[in-house]
């Protein structure tokens, strides 16, 4: 595998291309927003700065890195020679399943047909390609340069070849794979989320302010980031995504979104991404200025 496309360039898709192209890959860097795909080039840019400054990294790497990784608005452009895609566009399933039916066409037959997808079937997500077979989850955890984990999910048609293919090269990105059964949320979110639920019932309810529940998970759980933070960290539109396919996909009503979770989404305060959810953010940066009116 040489050529990857990688398919949204936001919070998850830049991290990919950066650690895809940090790893000799040559990237297509693929969205509907031109803009979208100028924020993520100055985002990777700044996360190879950060690792210069640490020592970690040297400006030739920095510029191959760079250099490793192209840009287009075209869907067919950018995937039409890719060995493997890896779909990180927004968590929609109706986005998702037009995106896969059009790869489908647009790929060889050959090519691996990766999705991100925090939650979404990967069977489902396969039905609609030609080649079943050859679609997988490759499950990136945020920030994607900086996490080992990469779930790796295989849906029922998957085969052994694609998924030692897709294992193999997690490795290869210096990555641990894991490997787990398609079913609503896999593991990470089928845990992760109702955790982040229960910590917004917990303010919701008045139980305690927002840095009481995060200091409680920190110190008491030996959590390094409380629910409350992770949940802007991860975006609040993403979680309630996600909430929504478990609660969906299981029909048990221990998955139901909080109705601050719901509201917030819908006010468009999304977490670091919009500079404000739990906590207010300077534009740009993933540190909190300030905890927000729930405090
Ligand atoms: P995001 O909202 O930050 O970015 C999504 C990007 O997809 C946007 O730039 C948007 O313009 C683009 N997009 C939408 N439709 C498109 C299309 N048809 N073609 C090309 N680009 C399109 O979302 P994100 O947080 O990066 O999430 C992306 C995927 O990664 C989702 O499936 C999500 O569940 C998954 N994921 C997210 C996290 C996280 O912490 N945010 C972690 C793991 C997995």
């Amino acid at each position: 595998m040489k050529n990857v496309t990688v398919i949204g360039s936001g919070t998850m898709g830049n991290g990919i291309a950066h650690t895809f192209a940090q790893s000799g890959f040559k990237v297509a860097l693929v969205d509907i927003s031109d803009d979208a795909l100028q924020k993520a080039l100055h985002t990777i840019a700044g996360n190879l700065d950060r690792q210069i400054k640490k020592g970690t990294l040297d400006e030739e790497i920095k510029n191959t890195t760079l250099g490793n990784i192209v840009t287009f608005t075209d869907l067919q452009s950018g995937a039409k020679n890719a060995d493997l895609v890896v779909e990180a566009a927004t968590e929609n399933r109706d986005i998702k399943l037009k995106l896969f039916g059009q790869l489908s066409e647009i790929c060889r037959n050959n090519t691996i047909l990766a999705s991100n997808t925090s939650s979404i079937s990967i069977t489902q997500i396969a039905s609609v390609t030609k080649e079943p077979s050859r679609v997988i989850g490759m499950h990136f955890m945020n920030p994607v340069p900086v996490m080992k984990l990469v779930e790796v999910i295989r849906g029922y048609a998957t085969s052994d070849e694609v998924t030692a293919a897709i294992m193999d090269l997690s490795r290869k990105l210096g990555k641990d794979p894991v490997e787990v059964n398609d079913y609503p949320g896999f593991v990470a979110n089928r845990i992760l989320m109702p955790m982040i639920n229960e910590a917004i019932y917990t303010l919701y309810e008045g139980v305690a302010g927002v840095q009481e529940i995060d200091t409680v998970m920190k110190l008491g759980m030996a959590h390094p980031m409380g629910p409350l933070q992770l949940a802007d960290f991860v975006g609040l539109d993403v979680c309630l995504a996600i909430l929504r396919v478990l609660h969906d996909g299981f029909g048990n009503p221990k998955f139901a979104p909080c109705p601050l979770l719901i509201n917030m989404a819908m006010a468009g305060h999304l977490g670091i991404k919009s500079g404000s959810g739990f906590y207010k953010y300077t534009p740009g940066s993933k540190d909190v200025v300030v905890a927000d009116k729930f405090a």
